[in-house]
């Protein structure tokens, strides 16, 4: 079974992630921003602004979005079963969650090292930070 669960994304297109090493929130742009971005090659990981360490692609989902894609699942998940097992029926049955939203927070800063690849981090920090393609830190 696949699920697609919509993610929202910031006004200026920016997704939240969650470091799996540090456990920093800041968020990367959501889908390439321009021929240099369509162009590069794809990323199989990509590293964590503040602290450096790299992690496979799919691995920066946010505790909420985590929360939310599993609560998101559980009523397909259970209707599923109840075709599938005669004589389940599931009474209590969860209903969906409320959509996530996402703010406008953090500061967007570019890496000069590759400047298709935007990122936001939040307000408070000062850098330097790690490109998110490939781990050079640059000050902003
Ligand atoms: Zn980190
Ligand atoms: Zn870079």
């Amino acid at each position: 079974m696949e699920f697609s669960v919509p993610i929202p994304l910031d006004q200026d297109g920016f997704v939240r992630r969650e470091c799996p090493t540090c456990r920093a929130q800041f968020k990367w742009h959501h889908g390439p921003i321009n021929d240099d971005a369509v162009s590069a090659a794809p990323a199989v990981s990509y590293y964590c602004p503040l602290c450096g360490h790299p992690a496979d692609v799919d691995a920066w989902l946010t505790t909420e979005q985590v929360e939310f894609v599993r609560a998101s699942a559980m009523p397909d998940l259970l209707r599923s079963l109840e075709s599938e097992f005669k004589g389940l029926s599931i009474t209590d049955s969860p209903s969906a969650p409320p959509a996530l939203t996402e703010s406008n927070d953090m500061q967007m800063i570019v890496p000069p090292c590759h400047d298709f690849e935007p990122i936001k981090v939040p307000d408070e920090l000062a850098g330097p930070f790690h490109c998110l393609i490939c781990g050079a830190l640059f000050a902003v």
